[in-house]
């Protein structure tokens, strides 16, 4: 027996400028009013930007994720993750939901995020796609070589129309998944609910500001620029990113994901165990049960739910008609990739 139990998360809004499609609070069940926002951070020992305390998921005893996890880093994170890691849970993962296209931004890498804003991590991302409207897009990668000066210009000027046409459009269906490399310039399209595995950090450089007053996380655009990939990626580059058909189970995200996180797909079944270590689950379809040595009764879920596995559950055995993302940190000892990624 263990002493550790999954632990189930409810939802955590955070605020965001921007409007939700009610997707999000549908594929949990809840009635869209509870949605206060389009951005549902699960598991979070992340804050936004700025912001102190905003953002932390709490657990039913009070305490944020955060503290817990500092206090009992081996049993949340496993005694390999720690070696590697230390209490460094190093993934946030969100749902997230938007009614219109989001503005044309890019996220530091880690060696940007060292050199001018004190962290270890930077903002390396990818989506999987919940659900997607008939025709929906993302937008990823410019087009061709784009100057620094034309950048500063776009920036400066907001011709948010140029930045948009010189950027790769990408269809996406439920299923999809896009690995997106810190620095590329991206935006997610309207209509799209996606499962988004990230870096703990909230910096993002927003080329098309919109509603954003800081978009240039406090550096000055001189330095912020820097930190946006303006190559050209040809369309086969792309593809090493993108699944658009999506994987029906197992591994969702290329092997280059795995020095910032993972992610797969599983069914339950009388084989199907989950081995042990911290994961985030999110359950997509149907109902079942999580069992294991853990303390406690054997856990229903259904779709919606969200679970954090903690490493001192155990292993965990997922069984009935449910399909279930399982998301977790970088495998300990990958290495980061060199840019350019791919
Ligand atoms: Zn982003």
């Amino acid at each position: 027996m263990t002493s550790s139990a999954p632990l189930v998360l409810v939802p955590n809004y955070v605020a965001q400028s921007y409007p939700g499609g009610g997707a999000g609070a549908r594929f949990r069940g809840l009635d869209r009013s509870i949605a206060t926002s389009p951005e549902d951070w699960i598991g979070s020992v992340t804050e936004r930007f700025g912001q102190s305390g905003i953002g932390l998921s709490m657990l039913s005893d009070g305490r944020s994720l955060r503290d817990a996890v500092e206090k009992s880093p081996e049993d949340f994170l496993g005694p390999e993750h720690v070696a590697a890691f230390g209490d460094d849970l190093g993934l946030l993962v969100k749902l997230l939901d938007s009614s219109e296209r989001l503005v044309v931004h890019a996220h530091p890498n880690r060696d940007f995020a060292k050199a001018h804003l004190g962290c270890a991590h930077g903002k390396t991302e990818a989506w999987i796609v919940l659900e997607a409207r008939p025709g929906a897009e993302v937008y990823a990668a410019f087009t061709r070589d784009v100057g620094r000066d034309e950048l500063r210009t776009w920036v400066d000027e907001q011709r948010v129309s140029e930045m948009v046409d010189n950027l790769h459009v990408i269809p996406v269906v439920a299923g999809s998944t896009v690995l997106v490399p810190a620095g590329l310039p991206h935006a997610i399209g309207d209509g799209v609910l996606v499962l988004e595995l990230q870096e703990p950090t909230d910096f993002s450089v927003m080329l098309e500001q919109g509603q954003f007053a800081n978009g240039d996380l406090g550096l000055g655009w001189d330095v912020a620029l820097d930190c946006v990939d303006r190559d050209g990626w040809s369309a086969q580059r792309l593809a090493g990113l993108v699944s658009e058909e999506g994987s029906r189970s197992g591994r969702l995200l290329p092997v280059e994901a795995d020095a910032f996180f993972r992610a797969a797909l599983i069914r339950g079944g009388e084989d199907q165990v989950l081995e042990e270590g911290f994961a985030i689950l999110v359950v997509t379809s149907g109902e079942g049960k999580l069992g294991g040595a853990f303390s406690g009764a054997p856990l229903s879920i259904a779709k919606g739910d969200t679970i954090l596995l903690p490493y001192g559950a155990g292993p965990v055995k997922c069984l009935g008609d449910v399909e279930v993302i399982v998301c977790r940190p970088p495998v300990p000892g990958a290495s980061s990739p060199a840019r350019p990624l791919l």
